[in-house]
């Protein structure tokens, strides 16, 4: 259907920088997904030194990194664009972070070597390099999408931070595999108002539509005050999931 209902503005984040297994599936998948519900997504690639106001996007996306890019981009954040990306957190705009992209948020990311990279901290959380590197496929079961009973959520990790989270946050889910925020406590990301911050790549949308259809919700709800999405023929998207979630069984960590 071609789009006669409202704008929906997107940011993709240094999509130059921050790519990592596919992350930017997730922003074909939020504009093709908004096409079908006859929005009319708009999508803005914004890299080092621009300083867009955030508030007026809808949904913002920023994929993962290794340790170089996401230095960039903390000196990015720090000097130009930390401030008024915190304040559209605050706003409710929709934010989703994978990986390197989800630590940045947080007060810290120090290094396997030490090195302490300072985050916007707008998300109360903190990571730290350890010695092993967590990977893999994962499966999570989430209860923070609306509907009857919780969801699964799959994607793939590959990371050596271990994400804490501050008290009083809640994490995204709960790992069924994987090792999530940290290989210790179970938890997986982070929701905080609108932000979901997670180590999910994937791409992690195209095989979890109901996480995608959350986001854009939150995006209308928080535009308009309503979001009336009529059902989508999901056969191949939920397909894909249960592949996903087959192969994450058969290879348990
Ligand atoms: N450099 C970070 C880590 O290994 C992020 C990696 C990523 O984004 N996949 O923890």
């Amino acid at each position: 259907m071609i789009g006669i209902g409202p704008e929906i503005k997107i940011c993709h984040l240094y999509p130059d920088l921050m790519n990592l297994y596919g992350d930017r599936g997730n922003v074909i998948a939020l504009k093709r997904r908004a096409e079908w519900y006859g929005l009319r997504p708009v999508v803005d690639e914004v890299s080092l030194e621009a300083k867009p106001d955030f508030r007026l996007y809808d949904v913002i996306f920023i994929g993962g990194g290794q340790d170089r890019e996401q230095q960039l981009i903390c000196l990015d954040f720090q000097k130009v664009k930390g401030s008024s990306l915190a304040e559209a957190v605050e706003d409710g705009v929709v934010l989703l972070a994978i990986c390197g992209g989800y630590q940045l948020l947080g007060r810290y990311y120090q290094t396997g070597d030490g090195e302490q990279l300072p985050g916007i901290g707008v998300v109360d959380v903190w990571t730290v390099a350890g010695k092993k590197r967590l990977i893999g496929n994962v499966v999570i079961e989430t209860d923070v999408i609306e509907g009857p009973g919780p969801r699964t959520v799959v994607g793939f990790e590959n990371h050596s931070g271990k994400t804490y989270l501050g008290g009083g946050l809640r994490p995204f889910g709960r790992v069924i595999n994987g090792y999530g925020n940290n290989g210790e406590d179970g938890g997986e990301g982070v929701l905080y108002r609108n932000t979901l911050g997670t180590y999910l790549h994937g791409s992690l949308l195209p095989k979890n539509p109901d996480v995608t259809d959350f986001l854009l919700r939150r995006a209308l709800v928080r535009r308009h005050g309503v979001a009336e999405l009529r059902p989508l023929d999901d056969t191949v998207e939920r397909r894909a999931h249960e592949a996903a979630i087959r192969r994450a069984r058969s290879k348990a960590h």
